[in-house]
């Protein structure tokens, strides 16, 4: 089954909310007429229900930047899942490296966002990815490994296919070092084929895999070229209409 392209904005804590609504329209007009792929855009919580009202019309999904896993609870500081679908955000980006390296969760917590997502019908986009000192040291796999299958503890063969994973090399993330075609492309493969062993064949070519990391209009053509590259995840590049529009049109 072919895999529908997912281009994806990772807005973080930047734009106020006037300034979301108005990329996010942009975002939308960008996106008219085009069928054959999907394109996400993830503000800051302030600005979610603006910006899910501004492209209500469109095909462009909304997703948050993180969510937790009950209805409602006494969890400071958190967004349920439940709330995001009542404030028509049907996406969540889950163990972004941020959220890993800087808040420091881990892959229990990931996987409680995860579970939470999927019983809620929320999309979620599971992130990996190795630091740079792992990939120096040749760990590269083996913590792309954890982080997948601590990840998805849990999630059956059935809700397999709602999840997206985003291959980020931390070291590529905001620093405007792109991991190569090559390099990419060999993490997206080994990727899918740890989704083999978890699943099953057809249900791993079902599962898109998008790579995050100083994605640009100059890089975009040759990374959406490599056979197991289904999207993209984009923060910095995402924050200009003008760029993001050159990335969503990828040929
Ligand atoms: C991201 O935020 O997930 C990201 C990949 O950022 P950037 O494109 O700026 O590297």
């Amino acid at each position: 089954m072919a895999r529908k392209p997912l281009i994806a904005g990772n807005w973080k804590m930047y734009l106020t909310v006037a300034d979301a609504v108005e990329l996010a329209t942009a975002v939308a007009a960008s996106c008219k007429g085009l069928t054959d792929r999907e394109v996400m855009i993830a503000p800051s919580f302030l600005a979610i229900v603006s910006v899910a009202e501004a492209v209500a019309d469109s095909p462009v999904r909304v997703a948050a930047q993180n969510g937790a896993w009950k209805k409602e609870a006494a969890l400071t500081g958190e967004i349920s899942p439940f709330m995001l679908i009542d404030a028509g955000v049907n996406m969540v980006i889950l163990g972004h490296s941020e959220r890993r390296h800087i808040f420091g969760e881990g892959n229990d917590i990931i996987n409680q966002r995860v579970l939470g997502a999927l019983e809620y019908k929320v999309t979620p986009i599971l992130c990996v990815g190795e630091t740079l000192d792992q990939r120096e040291q040749n760990n590269t796999f083996t913590v792309i490994e954890e982080q997948l299958t601590e990840g998805l503890k849990g999630v059956g063969a059935e809700q397999i296919t709602e999840v997206v994973i985003a291959y980020e090399p931390v070291w590529a993330i905001g620093t405007g070092k792109t991991a190569s075609k090559e390099q990419a492309q060999e993490v997206h493969a080994y990727i899918r084929s740890l989704l083999v062993t978890l699943y099953e064949k057809t249900l791993a070519d079902e599962i898109r895999i998008l790579y995050g990391g100083s994605v640009k209009p100059e890089n975009v053509d040759s990374l959406m070229a490599q056979p197991d590259i289904d999207g993209a995840l984009v923060g910095g590049a995402a924050l200009k209409a003008e760029s993001f529009d050159r990335i969503i049109h990828f040929k």
